[in-house]
């Protein structure tokens, strides 16, 4: 487990780790609410966009939020940026990919973020960049589950990773998934999040197949508001998630703005049953906007 009174030194917001955060959550039968954010390219006009939705989400209590990293460290210095800037307000967690990455090149950036202020990594492999097809074969650290024992040897910080309700691409079936996420809970992590779903059935056979496996480490679900029902088409299709054919079909035949109240209601509706069915929070993705972000957290009622 991490140095919690080293963490307590340094953070901002009410909670230290994840795990405090969803713990304390339970004990009043709530869920926790985290919304992510991704570090923008360079354009000034991206940057500000970020800055004002996490104005505006800080405004609902998040009780953490999330910075994604880019594959092969690409934009490590804005993620960098980011957090150091995001931490000092609230709990953060510094995605963290190391793909294509030696251990060394890995520790480092790991020290970096936790000089940064982040308490928590989401230690996650990433996939090879279009520019780095064979990074998975010559990098040095060849899974996630690598980078959880690194963290955990080199730092103090919480690890969680990541987990596929509808399982991950490269793995013959959902029990192989669950395996190695039980592996990776032996390492180390303390809490898993998920990629997008639709459906309620995903996550709860997901939390079922990993507690079979014995990885029982709380599972957040990862929610991405139908908001802009073509962006969530493509960002389904490339997560390799399967949108309902009925809904795929409603939002097909509707106008944008019709869509969009589909959509939405949809979001609202599976995070309302996923709270039902005892998920332990809601980390909704933002795109770096906030509207739709806010609108699902409102309607699922976790706007404190
Ligand atoms: C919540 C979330 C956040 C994400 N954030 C980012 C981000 O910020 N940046 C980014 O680039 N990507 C991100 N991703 C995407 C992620 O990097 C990819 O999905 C990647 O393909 C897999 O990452 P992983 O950490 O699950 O890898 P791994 O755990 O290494 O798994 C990859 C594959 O190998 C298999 N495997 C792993 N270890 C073993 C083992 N010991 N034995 C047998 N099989 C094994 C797994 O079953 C799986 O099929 C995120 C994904 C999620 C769910």
């Amino acid at each position: 487990m991490p140095d919690f009174e080293l963490l307590r030194k340094t953070s901002a917001g009410p909670f230290e780790t994840v795990n405090e955060a969803l713990g304390a959550r339970a004990g009043k039968r709530e869920p926790a609410l985290s919304f992510e954010f991704f570090p923008p390219r360079n354009q000034e006009e991206a940057a500000d966009q970020l800055w004002r939705t996490f104005d505006a989400l800080m405004e609902v209590s998040p009780d953490f939020v999330s910075v994604t990293y880019g594959a092969g460290g690409s934009n490590r210095e804005t993620s960098l940026a980011i957090v150091e800037r995001m931490a000092k307000e609230i709990m953060t967690i510094g995605h963290l990919t190391c793909v294509g990455g030696s251990r060394a090149s890995t520790a480092e950036t790991i020290s970096r973020f936790e000089d940064a202020g982040v308490h928590s990594i989401l230690a996650l492999r990433g996939d090879a960049p279009k520019d780095s097809p064979r990074a998975l074969v010559d990098g040095e650290l060849k899974s996630a589950l690598e980078l959880v024992h690194l963290v955990r040897q080199t730092s103090n910080l919480e690890v969680g990773v990541a987990a596929f309700p509808e399982v991950h691409p490269e793995s013959p079936h959902m029990q192989h998934d669950s395996m190695v996420l039980e592996m990776k809970q032996s390492a180390g992590a303390s809490y898993a999040m998920t990629q997008l779903f639709f459906t309620v059935e995903a996550y709860t056979d997901l939390v079922a197949s990993a507690k079979m496996a014995g990885a029982t480490l709380p599972i957040i679900p990862g929610l991405m508001p139908v908001g802009n029902a073509a962006k969530v088409v493509r960002m389904a299709e490339m997560s390799g998630a399967t949108i309902p054919v009925e809904l795929l079909g409603k939002l097909e035949n509707a106008s944008e703005a019709e869509a969009r109240v589909i959509g939405m209601d949809y979001s609202i509706k599976l995070a309302r049953d996923l709270i039902d069915a005892g998920a332990p929070g809601l980390h909704i993705f933002s795109m770096n906007f906030s509207k739709a972000a806010l609108e699902v957290a409102r309607g699922a009622g976790l706007c404190r």
